[in-house]
């Protein structure tokens, strides 16, 4: 479909330092695409980042249909702009659209627009060390109907924000809850969908893991709270007695883009690597026996956020001393050299803009 593009007459000033918050600054323009049950997917358009005006029933206020994806674009160190396996995010926005009864997109077209998007707001990938163009893709129902039924509207859009580093003055460890109480997903739920009720109805958990000094939740699975699943918006790996570890996709799991590719490197690495039911008491015993020797979670935003502490019903485990680990450390300078253009990327991850 032909792209719309109407430029913004006030450029907004860009951030002049690394000192950027998270998700609060937006580029000038924003991608906007509508759907309706008679025309489909149409009217692609690239305009000035402004408000939407929106019926109060408009749907996705009532029920929350509504999925969102999370990338980011990388100013390479030559200037070149990055983003790491965009397609991926578009295939899981579709998956995700799926579970919450949200028609599809065309992927490859969406890429197209979300080049275009990025070309336009180049100037907006910031250069500092470890910053980078956050990139917000989402679509919500935008019928005005309080029936208990999916949308015949929609919005699809994409906003873009400039982020700071996830690590200012070096990564360092985190302290993590394991929650036994609340229940972030169960089989046939959400879990596996990015969609908006997962995330909020976390917070109760974060606010009171962070009472206890907490960074993070790690939940377990919804039925015995047995077995780890992940963390808040990350997934999370072990390396135990030399072999990686990371819990099986078990469909109230996120499938995160940077698990994926941490699973490819371990087994071109020839790292003994598995993805498997893994229990926290079993965590737990490997533990006591002195076996656990690094844990991580891993994500768009941090990349590799090691884990120093967790904490289950009052045990405590500290892993490596609080240091980040050699395997772990090793992984985020393979990802962030790729993403940065450092390292040769013979996977062909990266799609230039
Ligand atoms: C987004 C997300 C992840 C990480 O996915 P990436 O594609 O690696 O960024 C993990 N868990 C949850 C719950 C998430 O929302």
């Amino acid at each position: 479909m032909p792209l719309n593009i109407v430029e913004s007459t006030h450029k907004k000033a860009k951030p002049e330092s690394e000192q950027i918050p998270f998700g609060r600054t937006f580029t000038d323009h924003m991608f906007v695409m509508d759907y309706e049950a008679d025309k489909g997917w149409h009217e692609p358009r690239i305009v000035p980042y402004e408000p939407l005006t929106l019926d109060p029933a408009s749907m996705i206020f009532h029920y929350g249909q509504t999925v969102f994806e999370g990338l980011k674009a990388y100013r390479a160190d030559d200037g070149r702009v990055l983003l790491f396996r965009p397609e991926k995010n578009f295939e899981r926005l579709n998956l995700s659209s799926d579970r919450l009864s949200i028609p599809p997109i065309d992927e490859q077209e969406v890429m197209g627009y979300l080049e275009e998007l990025v070309r336009l707001e180049k100037d907006w990938v910031p250069a500092f060390e470890g910053t980078s163009l956050y990139i917000r893709p989402f679509i919500i129902g935008t019928e005005p109907s309080l029936a208990v039924a999916p949308s015949k509207s929609y919005k699809f859009m994409i906003i873009l924000s400039p982020v700071g580093p996830y690590f200012s003055g070096g990564i360092k460890p985190v302290t993590i809850n394991v929650e036994d109480q609340f229940t972030r997903a169960v089989k046939g739920g959400t879990g596996m969908a990015k969609t908006a009720g997962n995330y909020s109805s976390g917070y109760q958990a974060q606010a009171k893991a962070a009472q206890e000094g907490n960074a993070d939740v790690l939940w377990l699975d919804g039925v015995e709270k047995r077995y780890i699943e992940e963390v808040g918006s990350m997934n999370i790996f072990f390396k135990i007695d030399g072999e990686v570890v990371t819990p099986a996709l078990s469909g109230s799991i996120l499938k995160g883009i940077t698990r994926t590719s941490i699973l490819e490197l371990l087994k071109k690495w020839e790292v003994p690597v598995t993805e498997r039911r893994i229990s926290i008491a079993e965590l737990y015993e490997a533990y006591e026996e002195g076996k656990v020797e690094e844990a991580f979670g891993t994500g768009t935003a941090a990349v590799i956020s090691p884990v120093g502490e967790l904490n289950w019903l009052g045990n405590k485990m500290v892993i490596n001393d609080h240091e980040i680990g050699e395997l772990s450390q090793k992984l985020y300078d393979t990802i962030t050299g790729i993403q940065r253009g450092r390292k040769e990327d013979i996977h062909d991850w990266t799609v230039e803009i």
